[in-house]
């Protein structure tokens, strides 16, 4: 099938990194490196699995992706994530 994209349909599999969904957040998560213990127990709950980690370290998230959804900052156990609304234009 062709892909045809208009700027909100997927319609073609293997495609997801052409679709940038950090253009649909309003509020951003503010992770802060001083509370989070490195748990990881957000990683796996992040929708667009936009969370990075190297060496057992979480290093941030990839903002081209976050959609805004606080799932990150609803299961982290230690607080170490806090949403943030965007600036205004
Ligand atoms: S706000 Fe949502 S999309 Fe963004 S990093 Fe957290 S879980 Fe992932
Ligand atoms: S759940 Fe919280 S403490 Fe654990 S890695 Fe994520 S931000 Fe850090």
């Amino acid at each position: 099938m062709e892909n045809i994209k208009n700027g909100s349909n997927i319609l073609k599999d293997g495609n997801s990194e052409e679709f940038k969904t950090g253009a649909w957040k309003a509020r951003y998560p503010s992770h802060s490196k001083e509370k989070c213990k490195n748990c990881m127990m957000c990683v796996p709950y992040c929708p667009e699995s936009c969370i990075k980690q190297k060496d057992g370290i979480l290093i941030g998230m990839n903002l081209d992706y976050c959609k805004g959804c606080g799932v990150c900052a609803k299961v982290c156990p230690f607080k170490a994530i806090e949403m943030k609304d965007l600036e205004k234009n």
